[in-house]
């Protein structure tokens, strides 16, 4: 059988471009056992995987020039050679960008096919969900009544990050990049206020305006100037919670500006960088926890999703140019 996939051509030398990307036919071998023949359904692009794109030494291995992009995938099962799968399953696992592909059944996760919301694996009851559940919650120990920022608000992480913070009874102010990212914040996601840094001359000023009992958490998705200005306006005993840099993301070499330091001293306040992976052994709490709020509607949701394998490259490009609300994915019919 002959499939298509989509390999690394290049690395990305700043912001990524198509042409950093190659489709190639593949012709797939034969399926041997303990091997399950898969069809992409649902791919996820994140922005992690724009740092696997370069070779620098990071928490996971670089992708290799000429090798399939890997990320998340959620893909039917077309042929089994394992006792632990049929046809038809769906299964979730770290998968090649090819439209079909042989995977070993070991590393697989199989979903729900009858789950309404099988996409919600790749975002809020996965991944992205997870990030924004234990990073709130074991870093920031949000209380009531308390402030809470948060940075890419209107992305998969912060629109569930300013979610929980609600329901923990805080003040949630986010930060976005449109007009209509800060309308739907606050008409569909409950924040108590929405800055859109792209139109605001003062982010400083504004944070002040919306915060007036100062920041008491910060949950960090973007860094650089945001974050600068959030940082003026902290609080003692301020959590700011690193989960991701993505203004930094696409920078050749490293960034300057404000150092936190002083603001961090004077506060008595705590930075603290963290990925989603340290909290493996407590997903199901997470996943629990996260479905149980979203079936009695304490937690809204969105995605965009783009509907095309060819389409994969563009959709990931477009994270870095906020073509995305909530969670983006492309869907392969
Ligand atoms: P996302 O927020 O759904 O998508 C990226 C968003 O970032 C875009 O929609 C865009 O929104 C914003 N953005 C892009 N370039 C920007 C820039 N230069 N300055 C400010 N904002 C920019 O992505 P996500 O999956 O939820 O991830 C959010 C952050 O969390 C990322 O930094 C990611 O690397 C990190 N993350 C960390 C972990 C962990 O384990 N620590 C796990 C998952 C994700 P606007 O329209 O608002 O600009």
């Amino acid at each position: 059988m002959t499939t298509k996939q989509i390999v690394l051509d290049s690395r990305p030398k700043g912001m990524p471009t198509l042409a950093n990307f190659r489709f190639e036919d593949y012709e797939l071998p034969d399926l041997q056992a303990g091997k399950v023949l898969l069809k992409g359904f649902y791919y996820s692009v994140d922005p992690y995987m724009r740092g696997r794109m370069s070779d620098a030494k990071s928490y996971v291995p670089p992708l290799q020039v000429g090798k399939p992009i890997e990320g998340s995938v959620i893909a039917r099962v077309i042929e089994s050679k394992t006792d632990s799968f049929t046809k038809n399953d769906l299964v979730m696992g770290m998968l090649p960008w090819s439209r079909e592909f042989i995977a070993e059944g070991k590393g697989l996760q199989k979903i729900d096919s009858l789950d309404k919301h099988v996409s919600y694996h790749l975002g809020i009851l996965g991944m992205t969900g997870l990030t924004a559940y234990f990073g709130l919650l074991d870093i920031g120990q949000p209380k009531s009544a308390e402030t809470v920022v948060v940075s890419g608000a209107a992305g998969a992480v912060g629109m569930v990050v300013g979610q929980i913070a609600k329901i923990k009874g805080c003040h949630v102010i986010g930060i976005a990049g449109s007009e209509e990212k800060i309308k739907l914040l606050k008409e569909e996601f409950g924040f108590d206020g929405a800055i859109n840094y792209k139109q605001a001359v003062d982010i400083k000023a504004a944070i002040a305006e919306l915060c007036p009992d100062g920041v008491d958490i910060y949950f960090d998705n973007v860094g650089g100037e945001i974050s600068d200005a959030v940082i003026a306006n902290i609080n003692k005993g301020a959590r700011i919670i690193i989960c991701g840099q993505i203004s930094s993301y696409n920078d050749n070499k490293a960034a300057t500006g404000i150092r936190p330091q002083s603001a961090l001293l004077r506060k008595s306040a705590l930075m603290q960088g963290f990925l989603v992976s340290n909290y493996i052994s407590r997903f199901p709490e997470g996943v629990l926890q996260l479905s149980e709020w979203l079936s009695a509607g304490k937690l809204n949701y969105r995605e965009t999703i783009i509907k095309g394998f060819e389409r994969l490259p563009d959709a990931f490009i477009s994270l870095f140019e906020g073509g995305n609300t909530g969670k983006m994915l492309v869907e392969i019919e």
